[in-house]
């Protein structure tokens, strides 16, 4: 066949000595991103013996494992949930230190995963896809990389992340500032000495709440600028000994088995009670017992009206709030770090380690800014509405241009010329969040709109890249030489995504659950953007394993490609 991989050319060598790709110009498949999704989106296609690369913009891979190196960074799922399935081997031989693990650990993760799989050769790093345009005559993609180079392909499969594009406040003055200064996402590569300096963190998120948690005793002075508090809860992380990963291992069948059953693919089983049909000192009983558990507990293994019913989310509010109370000494710093315009868990849920108690130390200070407000960043640190503050170093939580941003980032054209960043400038509209009307072969195993954002990412991922898998394996059996969703599909599942957010209280918050970012043009207050499944894993892979067995219902196939000419051809080396 011709997609084979014996076809590979100019072999180079990286930075560790491996077997590289370098100046092939042909591509059957070319994979956009070396994180999480693109280690295994390559994985596969090697196997399969496929002629693939994968380009990404970082000198090396990990996609969010490599760019994201602020103190505190980790994951919030269980460790041995987060690993990939694929291999046994790797299962058996890869020991997770801790239930959460960290940044480096998991970069480690991932370099030995590329490692032990021989993957590295296919990846080309410093390699920034611009554009990509589809020939319609030849049913090929015409990509352009930063470098200068113009390669095609038969397909691209986008593995470019959700969260990969960082925001800055749109503030005045970031550039004058003579301390020094960084996005958590581009945190450098070197320790940052923060001893005794006077440090600013902008945002509380997420990546602010590890963050706060972790350099509150290491550094001088911590002011936190805060907009809104976010709702948080324990990680309760803790080491895994050898005994433990033993067990662990002998039960990896039956760990995957259970995030398989449950809608966030994660092991926490929603509470199948109802709400109302336990009394109240039940409901606290659980809630006692989650708080203090390891994990997402609190926020999935709850009863499902939490995330439906406002009078059940209030309460469960209420009662995080106490708790908060009783870990804040000075009770108005606790009440400006509890949420008042949202309810617990309807925004992402960051779990934290003492980052409550971070506010309880004379060395951290913060600031509402949603009382003063930033004007203006200075040339010795930040100005609000109240006064001028110096600073060492200002770091910038601010969070991402989530779900579309990277893809609208991209020059990518479809059918008649359509750029994908129009088609989608109000909301994204997919098939089963992974392909899009109008952009034949184009596949997005973490697409906007699929189940992977809102579950655990590893668990979603496979699933999309195993579903892109079988489509890709489909079209080749069949001489197909483009594959594309049509337009009733599309508007199928877009209405069907919009319709599970009119269940869900997250629809009416201000996160990137819905799209919202305030630095973002057009991604202000009151847009509401259906970026996430909220039907749930098992659901999710019922509706996508259903398509493909009929014969990938609502998608169109062809093979309408003119024979293409030499200089397309992949060049085999002397
Ligand atoms: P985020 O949740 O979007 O939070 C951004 C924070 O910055 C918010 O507090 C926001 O305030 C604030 N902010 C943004 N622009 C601002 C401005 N112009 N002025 C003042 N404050 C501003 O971003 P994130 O914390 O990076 O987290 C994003 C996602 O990444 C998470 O939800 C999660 O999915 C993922 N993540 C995961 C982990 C993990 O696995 N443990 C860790 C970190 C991140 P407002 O709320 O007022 O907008």
């Amino acid at each position: 066949m011709k997609h084979k991989s014996a076809d590979i050319v100019d072999i180079g060598k990286n930075r560790d000595g491996n077997m590289t790709e370098g100046s092939k110009s042909h591509y059957e498949v070319i994979v956009v991103g070396a994180g999480v999704a693109g280690i295994y989106q390559i994985k596969r296609l090697v196997d399969l013996g496929i002629d693939a690369t994968v380009l990404d913009s970082a000198a090396d891979l990990g996609g969010t494992w490599y760019w994201n190196r602020y103190p505190g960074c980790r994951f919030d799922s269980e460790s041995y949930t987060y690993g990939y399935s694929f291999s046994r081997d790797l299962l058996d031989e890869w020991h997770w230190k801790e239930r959460f693990s960290g940044q480096p650990e998991n970069l480690r993760y991932l370099n030995h995963v590329a490692d032990k799989f021989n993957l590295r050769r296919h990846m080309q790093f410093n390699c920034k896809l611009e554009a990509m345009h589809f020939d319609e005559a030849r049913d090929l993609w015409r990509v352009k990389v930063g470098d200068g180079r113009e390669l095609t392909c038969r397909f691209v499969v986008l593995a470019v992340g959700l969260l990969s594009v960082p925001t800055m406040p749109r503030l005045e003055g970031i550039d004058s500032f003579k301390g020094r200064s960084f996005h958590t996402y581009y945190w450098p590569h070197e320790p940052v000495d923060m001893a005794g300096k006077k440090v600013a963190v902008i945002g509380t998120g997420a990546t602010g709440i590890q963050l706060i948690g972790e350099i509150a005793d290491k550094v001088g002075e911590l002011t936190v600028f805060q907009r809104r508090p976010n709702w948080s809860a324990p990680l309760n992380n803790s080491p895994i000994s050898d005994e433990e990963m033993a067990d662990i291992r002998a039960r990896y069948d039956e760990i995957f088995a259970a995030c398989a059953r449950t809608p966030g693919g994660f092991l926490h089983e929603p509470d199948r009670r109802g709400f109302y049909d336990v009394s109240r000192e039940e409901r606290l009983r659980l809630w006692d017992r989650l708080y203090d558990e390891p994990g997402f507990g609190i926020w999935l293994a709850n009863f499902r009206e939490i995330f439906m019913n406002e009078a059940a989310n209030a309460e469960l509010s209420e009662y995080i709030a106490e708790r908060i109370c009783r870990r804040v000494r000075d009770l108005r710093v606790a009440e400006k770090l509890i949420p008042r315009d949202h309810g617990f868990g309807v925004q992402r849920l960051p779990l934290e380690t003492d980052y409550f108690e971070a506010y309880n130390r004379d060395n951290v200070h913060l600031v509402d800014i949603g009382e003063t407000p930033l004007l203006r960043v200075t040339e010795k640190g930040l100005r609000t509405t109240e006064r001028d503050y110096e600073f060492d170093i200002i770091v910038y939580a601010t969070g991402f241009d989530a779900i579309t941003g990277a893809y609208d980032r991209i020059d990518i054209r479809g059918l008649g010329g359509e750029t994908l960043a129009a088609k989608w400038k109000d909301a994204p509209s997919t098939f089963l969040g992974m392909l899009v009307h109008g952009f034949p072969n184009l596949l997005m195993p973490t697409g906007p709109q699929s189940a992977s954002a809102s579950t655990n990412f590893p668990r979603g991922i496979e699933n999309g890249v195993n579903w892109c898998m079988g489509l890709l394996q489909y079209i080749w059996d069949r001489g197909y030489t483009r594959a594309e969703a049509t337009r009733e599909a599309e508007q199928r599942w877009t209405a069907h995504v919009v319709k599970m957010y009119e269940i869900m209280l997250m629809r009416k918050a201000k996160s990137w659950f819905t799209g919202y970012n305030s630095n973002v043009a057009g991604h202000e207050e009151g847009t509401v953007r259906y970026f996430l499944y909220n039907g749930g894993t098992p659901k999710f892979v019922g509706i996508i394993n259903d398509v493909a067995a009929n014969g990938y219902e609502g998608i169109v196939f062809g093979s309408n490609a003119r024979p293409e000419p030499e200089a397309l051809r992949t060049r085999i080396s002397a």
